[in-house]
């Protein structure tokens, strides 16, 4: 008999929380030879996802939640969730049934063998997604994927299962700006894929805005990567050497032909594209300032309100 955790992070699921259970649940009593509980971690939700939680607990006993003191975001949540994990395989899965809880069994049973140490889901399709979102979303695994020492596939979602090994490399990263799809492609172990279709919400709506996913490419761009310090560099030395050629040449020009007054417009152009580039680069290193600075002062990434998850 194994045991199976699944950490579902929830906020604000008050409405797709008891279409889940009854879904999920019956996906886990459904497997053999495991023994699998709960994780919800309620990631500081205003609704009343805390007190579902709750009345499914009372009488549920494979019901195991954490409950945040405030919103720390879903990095955090996953995070809280395996750290208080402690079986043989760990879930993670969204609360919305946007993940397809009918390929459990499937992820489970290829984590059988010794070949893979990981089953993850990845979206073949980005259907009940808006153009632009999803032609984003294309642009920001192709920038990662040439800039960042690690590969994340296209579509890879935070929807998988994960053996021991592979969830105590992860918690041994214990740095606070946390990419967890960076992070999960970062620890390597060999990787059994499927691919499913998107779903809708089944209730709720997306915390995600266009902002938030913005923020979150950039996240995953800077603490993967140091390639943009060097675009910067790159940068700063072309248009200093450009800059040398087209001095030399005004010199060798004024030799030859005299002086020459007019020329305001390129010289005004040239000064705004440099402050421009100095503007960006200065920018960029203040990026990896600003997470060196949330690194040192090695902050808690979350705080618990309460759980009843009695630690080991
Ligand atoms: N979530 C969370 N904390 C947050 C935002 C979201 O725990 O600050 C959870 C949310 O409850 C859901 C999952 O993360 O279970 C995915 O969120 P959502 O469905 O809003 O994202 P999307 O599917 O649109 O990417
Ligand atoms: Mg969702």
């Amino acid at each position: 008999m194994k045991t199976f955790e699944l950490i579902v992070p929830c906020f604000n699921e008050q409405e797709s929380l008891p279409v889940f259970y009854e879904k999920v649940n019956s996906v886990l009593d459904s497997l053999d030879g495991y023994e699998s509980s709960f994780i919800f971690v309620d990631d500081g939700s205003s609704d009343k996802t805390l007190e579902v939680i709750k009345n499914l607990a009372l009488t549920d006993e494979k019901v195991k939640y954490i409950s945040f003191s405030r919103n720390f975001g879903k990095e955090s949540a996953m995070l809280a969730g395996l750290s208080f994990s402690t079986a043989e395989l760990v879930g993670i899965i969204d609360a919305d049934l946007q993940h397809n809880p009918d390929l459990i069994p499937e992820m489970l049973s290829s984590l059988e063998s010794d070949e893979y140490d990981i089953a993850a889901a990845r979206r073949i399709d980005r259907g009940g997604e808006a153009k632009v979102k999803s032609a984003f979303s294309k642009l920001f695994y192709k920038i990662v994927n040439r800039m960042s020492d690690v590969k994340i596939a296209d579509g890879a979602q935070d929807f998988r299962i994960m053996t021991r090994k592979v969830v105590d490399s992860i918690l041994s990263m214990r740095e606070y700006n946390r990419f967890s799809k960076g992070i999960f492609s970062w620890v390597g172990f060999n990787t059994k894929w499927f691919e499913h279709e998107n779903s809708e919400r089944v209730a709720g709506k997306s915390k995600w805005s266009f902002w938030k996913l913005t923020t979150y490419a950039i996240d995953g761009i800077i603490n993967f990567s140091t390639v943009p310090l060097k675009i910067s560099f790159l940068f700063g030395g072309f248009v200093s050497f450009a800059g040398l050629v087209y001095a030399l040449y005004i010199i060798i020009r004024t030799i030859v032909k005299g002086p020459d007054v007019p020329g305001y417009a390129s010289l005004f152009s040239a000064l705004l594209i440099i402050g421009g580039l100095i503007l960006l680069s200065l920018g960029i290193i203040g990026e990896y300032l600003a997470r060196i600075y949330t690194e040192v002062k090695n902050r808690p990434d979350f705080l618990v309100d309460e759980t009843n998850i009695v630690k080991k």
